[in-house]
């Protein structure tokens, strides 16, 4: 049977199959994601076929079709874990707030670095939207103003109030999106806006398993009634930035990677060295100094992570 992986935990796989049906499934044998070595092998969004239980409700994977595209996370206390989060990906939305509470601009750099490296197009929504006075209206036009000059489209919504969701709504059909952002800045609240009753988990904590273990989601997939699917990301602050060489890094800045080519050295690190045009863009205001400082804090790998 094939079927497409709606929620995973790890060890059990949620697969929504070809007959209509939901079928709790687990993996037989061993699969391994070509280039980078994860803890889960098969993840939400991915296509299997699966050998279905005696029991007509469960089932024992055992191919992985292909995937377009995949996005993982590294985890942050097991320094060399890498979870594979969602795969087969139309677009990834990053739901930021700048109050209550704030996102960094670093961290919005971060994420849409991640993005830039697995070729999966982003969008910010700015949240809460409600929340904010004249001067903080105009702060917001700044920042999107960043980001939408390099090509990202931005949103400014409140979830609360039900703003520009129809806008939201257009984006999100027929595609499969991955949500992301900190937890407080109204994923949920948004989600069950567009999706009333999607219940869609505020935790990291799952009670899904027939074990009855309590056990962590790693992502759910939900169906969008008007067509599209939504990955959920409980739990799951940030995307992990792996395996990128340093070297590669200005690539994954879009302003940076239209200059680059014309800096004096064809190596240029864009930190120090005469002749770097990105250095003069910044110097010129044509690249943000905000971008640019995220470029060096995540070449220096420090942790921009909030
Ligand atoms: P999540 O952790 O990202 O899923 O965030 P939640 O949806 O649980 O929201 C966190 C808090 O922010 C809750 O108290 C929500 O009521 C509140 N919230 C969510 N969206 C908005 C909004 O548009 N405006 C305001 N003022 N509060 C919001
Ligand atoms: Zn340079």
């Amino acid at each position: 049977m094939r079927g497409l992986v709606t929620k995973s935990t790890g060890s059990w796989y949620q697969v929504s199959a070809e007959d209509g049906l939901k079928y709790d499934c687990r993996i037989k044998g061993k699969f391994r994601t070509k280039d980078i070595k994860t803890t889960n092998p098969i993840a939400v969004g991915d296509w299997v076929h699966f050998e279905v239980e005696p029991d007509q409700a469960s089932g024992v994977i055992n191919t992985l079709e292909p995937r377009k595209n995949y996005i993982i996370r590294k985890s942050i206390n097991l320094s060399k874990q890498t979870q594979i989060i969602g795969a087969n990906l139309d677009q990834a939305i990053l739901v930021v707030t700048l109050a209550s509470p704030p996102t960094s601009l670093g961290f919005i750099d971060r994420f849409l670095v991640t993005a830039e490296a697995y070729d999966i197009p982003a969008i910010v929504v700015f949240n809460k939207l409600d929340l904010f006075s004249d001067e903080g209206l105009e702060i917001l036009q700044e920042y999107k103003a960043i980001y939408e000059n390099i090509g990202y489209p931005c949103y400014e919504v409140s979830a609360i109030e039900g703003t520009n969701m129809a806008a939201i709504r257009d984006l999100l059909k027929d595609k499969v999106t991955l949500v992301s952002g900190h937890s407080g800045v109204g994923k949920s609240t948004l989600v069950n806006r567009i999706v009333p009753g999607a219940e869609l988990r505020t935790g990291n904590i799952s009670d899904w398993s027939d074990q009855g273990k309590h056990t962590t989601t790693f992502a759910e997939m939900i169906d969008l009634p008007f067509g599209g699917k939504l990955i959920d990301t409980p739990g799951i602050r940030e995307l992990g930035i792996v395996d990128i060489e340093r070297q590669e890094l200005s690539h994954f800045f879009p302003e940076m990677r239209q200059l680059m080519n014309k800096c004096k050295f064809n190596n240029c690190r864009h930190l120090n060295e005469p002749g770097c045009v990105v250095m003069d863009a910044v110097e010129e205001g044509l690249i943000e100094s905000s971008r640019y400082d995220s470029y060096l804090s995540i070449y220096n790998n420090e942790d921009t992570r909030r």
